[in-house]
């Protein structure tokens, strides 16, 4: 019975429902370490190595083999073969070893340092979508010098234009503004009055919690699924703020329940996650992020947002941005998670395997299919 789980679990191809692209160029053993952080964006101290983390052990066990060395190859050895078989030979195998049927890429962050959505598609030999960023879009905007009572309409035109061929929104207002603000639709005035505003003080990134909302709006009128960063990201976001409970008011807003939104990443908030998933209709929720940087505690988080949330909606996501190990390990250790994870229900003849076998399906490949029409 555990035997067919596993088997059935390694041999299905997965839906990335958020990824990034992998790194195009060649990165020095000090940057790539800082990619292997998530919290912190400075350099690693030298009196410790980021390979010492959940993370690093996890890549020395399992994304060694795939570069030809032994599981648990020391650093130093890993980083050696790493540079003599080179990028593109390395994000190649890594993307190839994850068995990924398809990405949907969030092209709004590193543009020209990582791959597009075509390039991640041809090095991976899977299908690449489109999933666009509204606060990038904004920016494009303002960059433009659209102002004052013509921006909610060129954003509105914009946004139909970006994502024709998209298959999902993205917001990292919980960056910008953190979750906990009113997220109630902003007055057309008011949209006007901070267009003005934000265009008229020059700086290029968008911080203003009206326009945000008004992205968000936007968006919801727009109709495609809003995938929402919530949770564990870099140090410039409030943690506490990016709880995805905050989101309960904007979730009870009129037309918001028409559109899937998509809860990114959650952790450590995964159970509120559950939570809104279970008493929301349209809300959707994943773990990527999260079962990369926990390693081999991945079970756990894993087994912890099987608990409320009902099963048709939870999906798979590694959430990998540069480094292609992430691509494959995201893969690598959601496998095993739900191998193990499930495995035991099932060993304890609390689930029975035909039933098991299908939440994997659902999880790692339907649901999203279902939610992003893929087809
Ligand atoms: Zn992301």
């Amino acid at each position: 019975m555990a035997s067919a789980l596993a088997e059935h679990v390694s041999g299905l191809r997965l839906v990335d429902h958020h990824v990034h692209g992998a790194f195009t160029g060649e990165l020095d053993r000090a940057e790539f370490e800082v990619h292997l952080c998530e919290g912190s964006p400075e350099p690693v101290p030298p009196w410790m190595t980021q390979f010492d983390s959940q993370l690093g052990f996890a890549i020395r066990r399992s994304c060694a083999p795939v570069l030809d060395l032994p599981a648990h190859v020391p650093a130093d050895e890993y980083w050696a073969r790493r540079t003599e078989l080179g990028v593109p030979a390395v994000t190649e195998r890594f993307l190839r070893a994850a068995a990924v049927s398809d990405w949907l890429v969030d092209t709004g962050y590193g543009a020209g340092t990582v791959l597009d959505v075509d390039a991640m598609a041809a090095a991976s030999g899977a299908r690449g979508h489109l999933v666009v960023r509204l606060e990038s879009l904004a920016e494009e905007l303002a960059a433009d010098g659209v102002t004052g009572r013509d921006y909610a309409d060129e954003f509105e035109a914009r946004l139909e234009r970006a994502t024709r061929d998209a298959v999902a929104v993205k917001s990292i207002l919980a960056y910008r503004s953190g979750l906990d603000i009113d997220l109630s639709p902003p007055a057309p005035h008011a949209v006007a009055d901070a267009a003005r505003r934000w265009v008229g003080s020059g700086e290029p990134r968008l911080t203003d919690p009206v326009l945000l909302r008004h992205g968000l709006h936007a968006a919801v009128r727009r109709g495609l699924p809003i995938q929402i960063h919530t949770g564990f990201g870099d140090r410039d976001l409030d943690l506490h703020r990016a709880n995805p409970v905050h989101l309960l008011d904007f979730l009870r807003t009129p037309g918001v329940a028409d559109v899937p939104v998509m809860l990114l990443h959650c952790y450590p908030y995964h159970r509120e996650a559950g939570y809104l998933a279970q008493a929301f209709g349209n809300v959707h929720f994943d773990v990527g992020l999260a079962v990369n940087h926990v390693g081999v505690r991945s079970t756990q988080v894993v087994a912890e947002s099987f608990e409320l949330a009902p099963f048709a909606k939870q999906l798979y996501s590694s959430d990998a941005w540069g480094p292609p190990e992430l691509h494959h390990l995201g893969a690598v250790l959601w496998r095993r998670a739900m191998t193990s994870v499930l495995g035991r229900w099932v060993e304890d003849g609390d689930w029975a395997v035909a039933d098991a076998l299908r939440v994997v399906d659902m999880v790692g490949r339907d649901n999203a299919r279902r939610v992003y029409r893929l087809g």
